[in-house]
């Protein structure tokens, strides 16, 4: 994953820490451990944003499927304690019927039964777009779980370019505002990673489906502020767009040269 992100001209990238859709988690092999944290220490890598399984849900309506998320999150804040002081970023979750206080309640109690005191991975709480009955769509949801949960200052927040915009926040034509009203709501010290994606759908639209950079309603000049704006520019920031290796190579060049720095 290292060399991989290397040869795309990348200092950071997210990974997996298991199967996205389904349960297991490979076995961590030592030696390739130690050989990716030498190479990211050689390279000067930023912190890693690890992504936690689609499937995982705390505030499901199922016992099973809590209890499930729980395990997994303990599971993978354990394995991450091999790569020591990155992100384990995951999606707050779907309520399904039961509504987004029973939802924030569920969380917060999952999150006061998964997280150590001392761990040395920051828990990131993703954006979300608002689809169904997704947790996380407002600041103010994301504020109250991390208000409810008792070891908060293992949480941050992971803002996604595409859920922010299709939740109904106008990052693409006020980038200053949407920061101010995250800054006022949850705390800008709380921000600590981005995930850069264009959305296919204008903002208020509820629907995540994430475009290539430049080719949706965001726009390139949008993606151009990001990396510009000195309260963004230091975060580690993931392309989630549809594209292939090459792709991403273009994406992070162009996101280089608006940020102002010679591309090499
Ligand atoms: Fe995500
Ligand atoms: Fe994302
Ligand atoms: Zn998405």
């Amino acid at each position: 994953m290292g060399r991989t992100a290397l040869e795309i001209g990348a200092t950071t990238f997210a990974f997996f820490t298991r199967n996205p859709r389904g349960g297991n988690a490979k076995a961590l092999d030592p030696d390739d451990v130690h050989a990716l944290r030498d190479l990211m220490a050689e390279h000067g890598f930023g912190r890693l944003v690890a992504h936690a399984p689609y499937t995982m849900n705390l505030c499901s309506a199922k016992a099973e499927t809590v209890d499930f998320a729980r395990r997994a999150m303990r599971g993978d804040l354990e394995r991450m304690e091999s790569l020591p002081g990155n992100y384990y970023n995951f999606h707050p979750g779907s309520h399904v019927k039961q509504g987004a206080d029973e939802g924030i309640r569920l969380i917060c109690e999952g999150l006061n039964e998964v997280l150590v005191p001392g761990q040395s991975t920051m828990v990131l709480l993703e954006t979300m777009a608002g689809k169904g009955s997704e947790v996380g769509r407002t600041f103010e949801e994301l504020a109250r779980i991390i208000d409810g949960t008792e070891h908060d200052e293992l949480l941050g927040v992971c803002l996604d370019t595409c859920h922010v915009s299709d939740a109904g926040y106008d990052i693409a034509g006020d980038l200053d505002g949407v920061l101010d009203e995250f800054d006022h709501v949850i705390g800008m010290e709380r921000l600590c990673a981005l995930h850069l994606n264009d959305s296919k759908n204008p903002c208020g639209a509820h629907k995540d489906r994430h475009e290539k950079l430049g080719e949706g309603h965001l726009g390139l000049s949008c993606f151009e502020r990001i990396v510009c704006d000195e309260r963004l520019s230091h975060l580690p920031m993931v392309l989630e767009t549809p594209n292939d290796l090459d792709g991403y190579a273009q994406e992070i060049a162009t996101l280089r040269r608006l940020a102002g720095e010679s591309v090499i």
